[in-house]
């Protein structure tokens, strides 16, 4: 059998989507009539999942087959549903993908886990070169090695934690809270998986001629999670619809202020310019200062509402000035998606922030807390050009944050094994022979 979403059609009135539970062989599994089933063929990866094309042909089934949650059929040929709306039922409908959506994320980041345990160790444990005379040393302690996979571990922590908020999220949901739990699941899931693809990329590099080998298991974990980028919604859309979700809630919460509360807004806006656009801040090198998370979570904070209020503003003007609603976002497409990330990473560190503060163990806290400062910084390094460019640092703070996440790397190094094995992946479930301790 199959479940199958269909148009539901009643006297050539179309009532959206509904979901039917159609029979597709007989009891001998011989294919029923006006069913055709077709295998996709060899795919990438994942080829222990079947995808196929089923057509239905004239295939008729009872009106008892239509899962009858959100719309039914009444004895008198007349459609009934639980909710009026058309366009609320097919968003509830939709709804129900937000589960994979979470799903798929916590898979793409357990893979993570694993590409880097087996990178992360084998780094430690492969010796080349070395000084004049001198023993080999481990690979890991190469400044380079440690650039391309210390940040990853700190992205794969920070991830760890926000995906278990987002599914604590999920499972106390109310109705209220979907929007903003849909729109979580959709930059998240996006987020962390094209995360998963450029982490495995570089772990396989980082484990040279060893990597490539498919006993070491890279390849079937790069092969297996390439497609989550694509399937359970394609991450480029997805960020469209996060950024969609937040300016109307930045509408929304416009609509809703009187002029005293948009005063007050301005005037808040005006105190960041303040506060932390003055030339002591944008020019500060102060190392306390560059590892302060209040800093971090206000540069993110700051990047956050600035994209999304220049996005709002860029289509008002062109829907203002006659442009079709399609086009005008069409022209704003790379600032949405923008909007998508920085929305997106500020739910990151705010989650890691608070993990931190919540560890009670003060060992445990203090590498944390490295962590966390090298996702921040990390984040501010990738987008320091769009920093530059809006006044928020200048060169000399970027430089300083430059040198400051070299540094960090360094030090997370040090940590860098324990730190894969607290992820408890037992080594028959890692299974490949380079990251298997001696
Ligand atoms: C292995 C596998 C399993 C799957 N399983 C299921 C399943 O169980 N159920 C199911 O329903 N589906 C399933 N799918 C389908 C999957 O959800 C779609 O492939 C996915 O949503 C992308 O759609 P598409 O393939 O039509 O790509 P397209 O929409 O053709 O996208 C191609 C490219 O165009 C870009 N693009 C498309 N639209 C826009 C836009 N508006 N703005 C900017 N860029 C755009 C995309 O970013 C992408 O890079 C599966 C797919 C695969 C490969």
């Amino acid at each position: 059998m199959a479940t199958v979403f269909a148009k539901l059609i009643i006297d050539g009135k179309d009532y959206g989507v509904s979901a039917l539970v159609v029979p597709l062989r007989d009891k001998k599994g011989k294919v029923l009539p006006g069913i055709t089933i077709k295998d996709c063929g060899r795919k990438m990866g994942l080829n222990g999942v079947d995808n196929g094309v089923i057509y239905f042909n004239h295939v008729s089934v009872p009106s008892e087959n239509l899962l009858d949650r959100f719309t039914s059929v009444n004895d008198k040929g007349k459609f009934e549903s639980p909710i009026a709306s058309d366009n609320r039922r097919f968003f509830t409908m939709l709804g129900t993908l937000v589960g994979g959506r979470i799903g798929i994320p916590r898979s793409g980041n357990s893979a993570s886990k694993s590409g880097l345990t087996i990178a992360i160790r084998y780094g430690d444990q492969r010796r080349q070169f070395g000084p004049e005379g001198g023993t080999e040393v481990p690979i890991l302690n190469y400044r380079t090695h440690q650039k391309r996979l210390m940040p990853l571990l700190a992205n794969v922590y920070a991830l760890h934690f926000a995906l278990e908020y987002l599914t604590k999220r999920f499972l106390n949901r109310k109705e209220e809270d979907m929007q903003e739990i849909e729109a979580l699941a959709a930059g998240l899931k996006s987020f962390t998986t094209w995360n998963t693809t450029t982490t495995l990329q570089e772990c396989r590099e980082c484990c040279g001629g060893k990597g490539y080998l498919s006993e070491n298991r890279i390849e079937i974990l790069k092969n297996d999670t390439d497609i989550y980028t694509t399937f359970e919604g394609d991450n480029t859309v997805l960020m469209q619809l996060v950024a969609k979700s937040r300016l109307t809630e930045f509408k929304q919460e416009f609509s809703n202020m009187n002029v005293f509360t948009i005063l007050n807004y301005v005037a808040e806006q005006a105190k960041t310019t303040i506060t932390e656009m003055n030339p002591i801040i944008t020019r500060s090198t102060d190392e306390e200062h560059l590892l302060d998370s209040e800093f971090h979570l206000n540069a993110f904070k700051f990047r956050e509402r600035d994209i999304l209020t220049s996005a709002a503003k860029r289509l008002k003007r062109h829907i203002d000035s006659g442009m079709d609603s399609f086009d005008a976002f069409n022209v704003c497409q790379h600032h949405l998606v923008q909007v998508g990330f920085a929305y997106i990473e500020r739910v990151i560190l705010e989650q890691f922030i608070l993990q931190v503060e919540a560890t009670k163990d003060t060992s445990c806290k203090t590498v944390l807390k490295k962590l966390c400062n090298l996702f921040a910084l990390s984040q501010i390094e990738k987008n320091k050009g769009w920093y530059l460019e809006q006044g928020y640092m200048e060169g000399v703070k970027t430089k300083a944050i430059r040198k400051l996440v070299n540094q960090l790397c360094w030090d997370v190094r040090q940590d860098a094994v324990p730190l894969t094995e607290a992820f408890a992946i037992p080594d028959q479930c890692l299974s490949a022979p380079i990251a298997i301790h001696q």
